[in-house]
């Protein structure tokens, strides 16, 4: 048996790394050209990447050139591309190079951003990003910033923090069960709220009876009456009110709560304010939609998702509070070998989140605004909104097809309404269309339901899309629409 040469324990040689390095750049810049000829949804049935993978893994190295090979045959037909300029999904998440290149970077740092000391440029650039996006959103100075990897994460922070506002609950010390001093508590959102608030909930022991749903109006906002009156009868029952959880840009139709009104109860009955804002919040650094925040000023915690209308990569969302010491004392627990001597002059943000290691984020911030410049970000949010608006028109003036929401942004909720269908046949018609135009790879479109209609959403804000792309979409959907109702 060949032993291995105790010499060649290292990494990848650097003449190796530099020629596969500068392979992958050109592989990235293709990929990223051609990324609009490839089919938007992968092509494949489940079970056919695990098919042409082995079950074990290779016992000797393998050529960095066969990794790459598979890469292209093995990888690449099973991918979704996020990146195209037709993936109008869900929200989308698109890559600039810019992001990319910055995801490069911080891979090879490769710090571990715990606290100061572990990397001061992590901690300080963050705070200085973190303040340079509150400034173009123009949240007020009062509120202190940090990142964590996605919204999911940024809203259990909040309701962790909500908790932990609670007077007198203890609960660091005493935990939540096995208690009979505390009432059960209440957190308040919509139906329209993101899932990911009531996964929070159910972490945070608030559990899924602790969630209430307040009604939403004809427009899919937090009813502020239904709200109070909520609250009220809770008090009644021997519940404890603790957060509200309003919405700028809710999942299915991006509608935004009356956040001002909200605020106000919040504040009447001292309830932690939490925004969610993980979609919608960049677009507030668009001047003439800043007003889409009124009234986040007054709340205590707001999330928003570079990586999700921000040409970042995924994962970046930035969490902002008010009251960064509640949330320090939700999650602060320093072990000795963690103390440094500069603890008393820093941000440590490890104090403030539930995972020690935390990547170099802020780099990609730093690298998208810099290089667009925040007039260049502002230039594409807009047209990004001018193309929503392009699409609303366009189902407004054909009678094949109906709105089902406002278009406070660039998403469109919609459906087609071929004549003589009652509501079954046309949720059916409409799953089928969206369905047909999604297997033709030239489009990725989903879904939501609103009162009861099975509606199509279509979501302009990927870096790559252009009016040509709204165009074709809209072709294709009323090609499809047509051969379907024949
Ligand atoms: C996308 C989204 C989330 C979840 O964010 P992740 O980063 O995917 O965890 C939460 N709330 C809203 C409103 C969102 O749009």
């Amino acid at each position: 048996m060949v032993k291995m040469d105790s010499n060649n324990l290292n990494d990848m040689p650097n003449e190796e790394f530099r020629k596969f390095g500068h392979e992958l750049i050109d592989w990235v810049a293709d990929y990223l050209e051609n990324v609009k000829d490839k089919p938007v949804l992968a092509q494949i049935t489940p079970g056919e990447v695990k098919l042409k993978l082995p079950d074990t893994p290779p016992f000797k190295g393998e050529p960095m050139g066969n990794i790459i090979d598979d890469l292209n045959d093995i990888i690449m037909p099973g991918m979704t591309h996020w990146n195209h300029p037709r993936f109008m999904a869900y929200f989308n998440s698109t890559a600039s190079g810019p992001g990319i290149l910055a995801e490069l970077i911080s891979a090879a740092f490769n710090i571990n951003g715990m606290n100061w000391k572990s990397c001061p440029a992590a901690t300080e650039l963050e705070e200085v990003v973190l303040h340079w996006l509150r400034k173009m959103i123009k949240l007020p100075e009062n509120y202190w910033g940090i990142i964590y990897e996605g919204g999911s994460a940024s809203n259990m922070h909040a309701i962790a923090a909500a908790r932990e506002n609670i007077e007198n609950l203890q609960l660091r010390q005493k935990g939540m069960t096995g208690r009979n001093d505390i009432d059960r508590l209440r957190l308040y959102l919509t139906e329209h709220t993101h899932s990911s608030v009531a996964k929070g909930a159910i972490n945070v022991g608030v559990g899924l009876e602790g969630i209430r749903k307040i009604p939403v109006d004809e427009n899919y906002r937090m009813d502020v009456t239904e709200l109070k009156k909520a609250i009220e009868q809770d008090r009644i029952e021997g519940w404890l009110p603790f957060c509200v959880v309003a919405t700028v840009g809710t999942t299915s139709t991006t509608s935004i709560d009356p956040i001002e009104n909200i605020a106000d109860i919040c504040e009447k009955e001292n309830l932690w304010l939490h925004v969610d804002a993980s979609h919608a919040g960049t677009a507030a650094i668009v001047p003439e939609l800043n007003y889409i925040i009124n009234g986040c000023d007054r709340a205590d915690s707001f999330v928003v998702n570079p990586h999700k209308w921000m040409f970042m990569p995924i994962d970046i969302s930035v969490f902002y509070t008010r009251k960064p010491e509640i949330l320090k004392r939700a999650f602060s627990l320093v072990a000795e070998y963690l103390k440094t001597s500069e603890d008393s002059e820093v941000i440590n943000y490890m104090d403030y989140g539930i995972t020690l290691g935390r990547r170099f984020r802020s780099l990609k911030l730093w690298f998208v605004i810099r290089y667009f410049g925040v007039e260049g970000i502002i230039e594409r949010l807009r047209e990004h909104i001018r193309l929503g608006k392009l699409f609303e028109k366009l189902i407004d003036e054909n009678p094949l097809f109906e709105k089902l929401a406002p278009v406070p942004l660039s998403t469109v909720c919609f459906r087609a309404i071929p004549m003589g269908k009652n509501e079954d046949e046309l949720n059916e018609f409409n799953k089928s269309l969206m369905d047909t135009v999604n297997s033709t790879g030239r489009v990725f479109l989903s879904h939501t339901i609103l009162k009861g209609k099975f509606t199509v959403r279509m979501v302009v804000s990927g870096i790559r899309t252009t009016e040509s792309d709204v165009l074709e979409v809209w072709q294709l959907l009323n090609n499809r629409c047509r051969e379907m109702i024949k």
